[in-house]
């Protein structure tokens, strides 16, 4: 089946300092990357915070310009359309970002918010958005009365509902979820995350979901690929990256998982240091200064993605 969404070489990098200093580097937030996505498939993508998932998301939703790489939806480049048809095309994808205080305007009525889609695209008569708004309403387990209620008489969760109906409105194909439960109570978490995946099945949705927390990454996805410092250092289905994970870098987001699951050793240690900046990247395999089985040849070589088992990972030493 062809993807719906393929990513070929995406770099977005930012120029920081001053314009006029000797001093303006490069920070690498996103490093060259590949990724493809089959329709109705959900792509889990996990790493610590700061190794580049949201900017990644974010170009792919056209929100922010690549640096160099294309972008195809459905077979299209869009790496570089404007107007109409990029207006066309983001109909079809739509985004729910992690924080639902920030991202839902509070001078806004529910149903201001959620048909707020539907008028940018122009799509039924008043009379059929309102109808629109009260099924989405329903269908993310809210209700009608809710429609002439502000943002901020809701919890967390219901927000993130509120955000989910919206991003629902014009019928996308793929939903790209970024961290969309980690600003939620834990109590609550399970019930967004289920509402999801309830509505990628009864909707054929295809979905990128983002996470720092590969449980809550294997729980939701078809196949997952780790992130480390703007990189992809593995690449499979679901079930070999969360039982026979090979990369050292998974593996210690593995062990790092507090519940104790007999099924998969923890053979390397949680990581502790820090998560090197993006600014100064270190040479050869970028995991290197952190990696138990670091060798002189990954002090001067990056590894490429190579398959291992049923997944691709980026490691000399696997
Ligand atoms: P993640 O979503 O995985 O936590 P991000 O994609 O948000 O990571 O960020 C990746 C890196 O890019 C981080 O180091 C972040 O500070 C940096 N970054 C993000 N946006 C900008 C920007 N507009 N200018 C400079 N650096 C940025
Ligand atoms: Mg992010």
């Amino acid at each position: 089946m062809s993807p719906l969404l393929e990513i070929q070489g995406l770099v977005k990098h930012y120029p920081v300092g001053s314009r006029f200093s000797a001093q303006r580097r490069l920070l690498r937030a996103v490093d060259g990357i590949d990724l493809s996505v089959s329709p109705g498939e959900t792509l889990g993508l996990v790493g610590e915070s700061g190794c580049g998932k949201s900017t990644t998301v974010r170009m792919i939703m056209r929100l922010l310009e690549p640096t160099a790489g294309r972008i195809l939806f459905d077979g299209q480049e869009i790496t570089r359309l404007s107007g109409a048809r990029l207006k066309a095309v983001r109909q079809r994808m739509q985004i729910v970002f992690q924080d639902p205080f920030a991202s839902l305007n509070p001078r806004k009525t529910v149903e201001r918010i959620v048909s707020d889609p539907l008028e940018i695209h122009r799509i039924g008569t008043a009379a059929e958005r309102r109808a629109r708004v009260y099924k989405l309403l329903q269908r993310v387990g809210l209700d009608r009365s809710h429609a002439d209620r502000y943002p901020h008489e809701f919890s967390g969760g219901q927000r993130q509902r509120i955000s989910i109906a919206r991003a629902l409105a014009c019928a996308p194909q793929l939903i790209v979820a970024d961290e969309p439960v980690s600003a939620l109570d834990v109590s609550i978490q399970a019930q967004v995350i289920n509402l999801l995946q309830d509505l990628q099945r009864d909707l054929a949705l295809t979905m990128i979901f983002i996470s720092h927390d590969l449980s809550v990454v294997q729980y939701v996805s078809d196949s997952i690929a780790v992130m480390y410092l703007g990189k992809i250092v593995e690449l499979g289905p679901s079930h070999a990256i969360y039982h026979e994970a090979q990369h050292p870098y998974t593996r210690s987001l593995l062990s790092a998982i507090p519940v104790p699951d007999p099924t998969r050793r923890g053979s390397v240690p949680p990581l502790e240091s820090e998560l090197p900046s993006p600014m100064n990247i270190p040479a050869g395999c970028r995991f290197h200064p952190r990696c138990p089985l670091a060798t002189e040849r990954c002090r001067r070589e990056a590894p490429e993605l190579r398959p291992v088992g049923a997944q691709q990972v980026a490691c000399h030493n696997i």
